[in-house]
């Protein structure tokens, strides 16, 4: 592969751009590999990519019932932080987020990682005294945050009406180093050194069915004809209990849409990202000058990548009733994806009751900040049978009761 670089940009300007290679391949499938991962979606990607980078496994095919990224990972509003409150959760994101310090370098491909600083506010004197907590519980996981007064929120957020009709700010769970990433982009350049490596992403490559013998995976049925493995990776997020009913075993998972909304792009008003729980409604403004707003989970199960409209009125008057100057805006497009919501709002990394078969999911409204931390956790436990990362959320927790609750974390912020 050739690398990109400011020579390369400089040599493809001069030759007209017609130098350029395809980012990844589009092989044919072979009749077995060593292991299969079902998904390409970020966390499908980012297991396949550490498999290569850090256990030497290549002979990997990543397969894809339609286009690579085009699951939640290109839908989400793409928040990263790792201000969780229970350990577990704390090491996973907050390793997700620290490889995303140097993911563009690692894969020499810009995901245009912007950690512009995520505060989370208080807007109750509940939400005050768990901001406080969590604050001091990151401190303990060595998370950087910290909980600011509502004058540090006007200034690091000018736009932001502090006295709200409803709600007042009270102060803020402050991350400095969070921020948003480009969301595609960390897609395409994981495909891209996955593809590198001569692992097969193959895309329009629906997996219809789990081959079995006895109590182990030894390959599965698609679109594009039955193909073996010794290992499979199921990494589908909202489709995650129809894969595992293929499989044979059930998953305590519940699949809604989530949906959000862009802006018409406007100058740039606001260089931080801001949630806000109570009201719910979160915001960011793209490079593009578009605010980027976060919307509520359907109420209801469903599998439609669109949500319901009366979520996009209640987030729209959320928002302006904190940030007023958004009621004069026009909404440019809104749309939805399919999130795998757990009990305790914690993902699911695990080995399953077929041998072989390994999980990915749960990361419902949350995941696309968890992206590389998945990824490097799953391998590991792909490939070694375990992982200090990834333990925790084994499946085993649901049935021993060591719930990871993340309701407050996760549940509504993303
Ligand atoms: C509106 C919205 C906003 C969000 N905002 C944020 C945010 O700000 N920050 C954050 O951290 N997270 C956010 N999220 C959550 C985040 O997007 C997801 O947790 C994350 O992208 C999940 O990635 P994934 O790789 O597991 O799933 P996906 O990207 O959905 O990938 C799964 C892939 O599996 C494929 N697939 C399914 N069934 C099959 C099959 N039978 N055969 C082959 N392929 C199959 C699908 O086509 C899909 O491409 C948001 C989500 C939504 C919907």
């Amino acid at each position: 592969m050739k690398r990109y670089s400011a020579f390369a940009i400089a040599r493809e300007a001069i030759r007209g751009h017609l130098g350029w290679e395809r980012a990844w391949a589009n092989p044919e499938p072979r009749e077995r590999y060593d292991v299969i991962i079902v998904g390409a979606g970020g966390h499908g990607l980012a297991t396949a990519y550490y498999l290569g980078k850090n256990h030497g496994i290549t002979n990997v095919a990543v397969l894809e019932k339609g286009w690579l990224g085009g699951g939640n990972t290109g839908r989400n509003t793409t928040i990263i932080r790792s201000n969780y409150l229970q350990d577990p959760s704390a090491a996973i994101y907050e390793k997700a987020r620290s490889l995303y310090e140097t993911l563009s370098q690692d894969l020499n491909y810009n995901v245009m990682f912007s950690p512009r600083g995520v505060m989370m506010l208080a807007q109750t004197e509940h939400e005050v005294r768990g901001y406080k907590r969590t604050a001091h519980a990151n401190a303990l996981q060595g998370v950087s945050t910290e909980y600011i007064g509502p004058e540090r929120v006007k200034e690091l957020c000018p736009i932001i009406r502090i006295e709200g009709p409803r709600y007042p700010v009270l102060g803020a769970l402050w991350q400095p180093r969070g921020g948003t990433a480009r969301h595609d982009a960390v897609a395409w350049g994981l495909a891209r050194a996955c593809s590198d490596m001569g692992m097969h992403i193959l895309q329009k490559c629906a997996v219809t069915g789990v081959r079995r013998a006895g109590d182990r995976v030894v390959g599965v049925e698609t679109t594009r004809g039955p193909i073996g493995c010794d290992k499979l990776g199921v990494v589908v997020a909202g489709h995650s209990g129809v894969l595992a009913d293929m499989a044979g075993f059930r998953l305590p998972i519940e699949s809604v849409a989530l949906q959000a909304l862009v802006s018409e792009p406007i100058k740039p008003c606001m260089d931080v990202v801001v949630m806000a729980n109570t009201v719910h409604g979160y915001m960011s403004q793209s490079d593009k000058g578009e605010m980027v707003i976060g919307g509520g989970a359907d109420g209801y199960n469903n599998y439609t990548q669109r949500g319901s409209f009366h979520h996009i009125e209640e987030t729209v008057r959320a928002l302006i009733e904190t940030f007023p100057m958004l009621s004069r805006l026009k909404m440019l497009r809104q749309w939805g994806g399919i999130v795998d919501m757990t009990g305790d709002r914690s993902p699911i990394l695990s080995k399953t009751p077929v041998e072989g078969v390994f999980i990915n999911c749960g990361w419902g409204t949350g995941g696309f900040k968890a992206i590389p931390g998945s990824g490097w956790a799953m391998a590991e436990l792909m490939a070694t049978g375990a992982s200090p990362l990834a333990d925790p959320f084994s499946l085993g927790r649901f049935r021993e009761g060591r719930f990871i609750d993340e309701s407050v974390a996760a549940g509504v912020a993303h």
